[in-house]
């Protein structure tokens, strides 16, 4: 009979089990501090997530369809969480002029200012992460780098950005390659939300 990651007795024999159960651990952790920072803002956390999202893309990624596809939720939710963001003065629309009926969202200064300082949400897991060894952090990233893409092409998480989904990345006899960078790529230096991504 399968065993759940949960149960305690299939856990313990199990180390794929336990990676499953710490990468819960740690989702937990993201989800609390990106509460702390919504409850300093008056925001919920999708809306922190919104802003920077809008912060650090290019205008094409900041539309209402491409948000939706990002954090996996209904168009419909993400439209709630942007009047939000309108009506507060942190985000205004940018109309597209080739489409009226469809906008970018930019950040007000403000915004932009709430952005910049709720973008250090994450700080208390970089720094532990910062302790490994450069050893440890590659076998780390390149595991993570898997696991993503696999959930993304089980359609579990959509949009992805990262050099395996590229149409410029390359794999010949364990080297990775950009075509576009016309670079190497270290095991280090493979990217998970690359601007200049293009999907295969
Ligand atoms: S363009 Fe970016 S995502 Fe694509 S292979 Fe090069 S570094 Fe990776």
């Amino acid at each position: 009979m399968k065993h759940s990651a949960f149960n305690l007795n299939g856990q313990n024999q199990k180390i794929e089990s336990r990676i499953v159960v710490a990468l819960e651990r740690i989702s937990e952790a993201f989800r609390v501090l990106l509460w702390n920072e919504s409850k300093e803002n008056a925001l919920s956390p999708i809306q922190i997530q919104i802003l920077i999202f809008v912060y650090f893309h290019s205008s094409e990624k900041c539309k209402i369809g491409y948000l939706a596809n990002e954090f996996n939720m209904t168009k419909a939710t993400v439209s709630d969480s942007v009047k939000v963001l309108l009506s507060k003065n942190l985000a205004t629309k940018e109309i597209d002029p080739t489409d009226t009926r469809s906008y970018s969202l930019t950040l007000t200064a403000e915004g932009k200012k709430i952005a910049e300082k709720a973008s250090f949400f994450a700080s208390s897991i970089e720094e532990p992460i910062e302790k490994l060894t450069q050893a440890q952090k590659e076998t780390m990233l390149n595991g993570l780098l898997k696991l993503i893409y696999d959930l993304n092409k089980s359609g579990i998480i959509t949009i992805q950005r990262m050099c395996f989904t590229c149409v410029n990345y390359q794999l010949e006899n364990g080297i990775h390659y950009c075509k576009l960078l016309k670079s190497r790529l270290a095991e280090s230096e493979l990217r998970v939300d690359c601007p200049e991504h293009e999907l295969i």
